[in-house]
């Protein structure tokens, strides 16, 4: 099996060195904002006009050279992807269709080489990069496993990070699945599992809550395209990335608590997109954010130990009974399940943890859930990155919490 893992490095680049990857990151802002208004004059997209934009921008402007081939080759793909995820959106009658924007310079704030063919080098502590004089220092705290693919040299706040992606094969182990579990997102709890253990999650956000407010006030005030306006906003994204760091570490031990622990296979309920998009709290809307991370984590790492991993359909796992299949109605206000037929009690979110396993194992073994729609997705793919904590490709756009 082919998994993908990134690895993100502070770096520290002297004045100098600064100045020119904060030049690269403004030309590559620049040229994605041409490349869109080109699209949007000629309404033509696909790989080949793109080139040709691209192409024209270049004779019009020769400082684009100063860009990495690659870099460039990046910036096309990055608005393909933005164009494609349009198209999706727009196909499946979705809201929100995000028709791509232009990007101001706090949303495009990073550069990547998306091909390792010697335009970047680890040498020691430091990191050399094309078309970036010299050397520059790097914390790396961690060894890379695997071949390196891709790097991408982002900026949050007034810091600068390597993140890059590398390659390993590995085979997947045989796992019999003596031990599934079941794991409901839960509402009095940050999870259950259908072994009645639960864990919560602390409320990072709840305790950042009034700095993050303080920032936002003071970006209002403060005059738009000053100085002093761009600082504070600077302020609010590191409140919003020190949330975004301890909750995902929260959750990158957790998840590799449980791939680790005797569990043999994970069912969780397929989140429904539909769901996350309505308007919610913000409360509400970090939690559905936090659980859509959580289950790309653990995902992956079920994934990599050969533990199968099964999204099921998610309604009324919390309204049926987990012993007799009655189904009632249970309010939010409800913390404890009560059967009328039966007599079960039984804290709501183990109950629908339990009805979660059952519907994952259906058939495999006697159950009582009534639920039929058993829903096998492909478990794996790239969006659980390891330790990737900022996307750089949204880097500095909506707190990824
Ligand atoms: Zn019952």
């Amino acid at each position: 099996m082919e998994i993908i893992h990134a690895y993100k490095f502070r770096l520290y680049p002297d004045f100098r060195r600064q100045k020119e990857i904060d030049e690269s990151i403004f030309l590559a802002h620049q040229l994605y904002n041409k490349l869109l208004e080109k699209t949007i004059q000629s309404r033509k997209v696909s790989q080949r006009t793109i080139n040709q934009y691209m192409n024209e921008i270049l004779k019009e402007d020769k400082r684009y050279y100063k860009l990495y081939a690659h870099v460039r080759v990046g910036i096309r793909n990055r608005m393909l992807r933005t164009y494609q995820n349009f198209f999706r959106r727009c196909k499946e009658g979705a809201k929100k269709k995000g028709f791509p924007k232009f990007k101001s310079m706090d949303r495009y704030r990073s550069i990547t080489h998306i091909e390792n063919n010697g335009s970047f080098r680890i040498e020691a502590d430091r990191l050399r990069v094309s078309k970036i004089s010299g050397t520059i220092r790097m914390e790396m705290h961690r060894t890379i496993e695997g071949k390196i693919k891709t790097l991408t040299i982002a900026k949050e706040g007034n810091e600068y990070y390597a993140i890059f992606t590398a390659v390993q094969h590995k085979p997947i182990p045989e796992i019999n699945d003596t031990n599934p579990v079941g794991i409901d997102l839960g509402l009095n709890n940050f999870i259950a599992l259908s072994n009645s253990e639960i864990f919560q999650k602390p409320k990072f956000y709840k305790k950042a809550e009034k700095k993050i407010a303080h920032w936002q006030m003071v970006v209002a005030r403060r005059n738009k395209g000053s100085k002093r306006r761009q600082k504070a906003k600077m302020h609010l994204q590191e409140e919003w990335q020190s949330v975004t760091r301890q909750s995902n570490d929260f959750m990158h031990k957790l998840s590799q608590k449980l791939a680790d622990g005797g569990f043999t296979s994970f069912a969780v309920e397929a989140l429904r997109i539909q769901n996350m998009e309505r308007n919610h709290t913000l409360a509400q809307s970090i939690q559905n954010a936090s659980w859509g991370r959580f289950i790309g984590f653990l995902e992956y790492k079920a994934q990599e130990r050969g533990k199968t991993f099964i999204k099921v359909n998610p309604d009324n796992t919390s309204k049926t009974c987990s012993n007799c299949g009655n189904i009632q109605e249970m309010p939010l206000s409800q913390r404890q399940f009560n059967c009328d037929r039966c007599r079960l009690q039984l804290d709501r979110d183990t109950n629908a943890s339990i009805n979660i396993l059952n519907r994952a194992t259906l058939g495999q073994r006697g159950s009582h859930a009534q639920g039929e729609n058993r829903q096998y997705l492909p478990a794996g793919n790239a969006n659980g990155l390891e330790e990737l904590r900022t996307d750089p490709a949204t880097a500095g756009e909506a707190p990824n919490l």
